[in-house]
């Protein structure tokens, strides 16, 4: 720290660098980030300098749709192992998906406010940005996933 000033509480941080566009003030104005291979169009998350499909290293970064179908998906049942930051006591069991994207992408992201009993392939999905925990430095730390379009 090269400030006598106390550190800011409840400022929002990325859970993942180039993940999301910013400012991250107001998450309903908040997307996903992509980039896309000018020559073959391969899409990826977040910044890619190369692309890992034909190698070409002309990219452009482009902002991904906030709606979504889900694609296929899996319940989890118990708490997954490592460093688990969403509800342990008790833990709750959410959907998982794989939730497609009109921009040429699937990206693996929990399905939240959506009872398991309820998750349907191909029902319509629309993106979600939340602070998901505090960390060590009272941040919060901003997260995404999908809820119910
Ligand atoms: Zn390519």
């Amino acid at each position: 720290m090269t400030t006598s000033q106390p550190a800011a509480k409840g400022k929002r941080v990325a859970i993942r660098q180039d993940l999301f566009t910013t400012p991250l003030d107001d998450l309903n104005a908040v997307h996903l980030k992509g980039t896309k291979c000018n020559d073959c169009g391969e899409v990826f998350m977040g910044h890619v300098i190369s692309c890992a499909h034909c190698g070409s290293e002309s990219m452009k970064g482009i902002v991904f749709n906030d709606q979504g179908t889900l694609y296929t998906y899996s319940v989890i049942q118990y708490v997954p192992p490592g460093d688990y930051k969403g509800p342990k006591d008790p833990f709750i069991p959410f959907v998982e998906g794989l939730v497609e994207l009109p921009d040429g992408i699937r990206i693996v992201a929990p399905v939240l406010d959506c009872d398991p009993k309820n998750a349907r392939i191909n029902m319509p999905l629309k993106l979600k940005v939340y602070d998901f925990f505090k960390d060590e430095e009272g941040n919060d730390v901003v997260a995404f996933c999908y809820v119910p379009a």
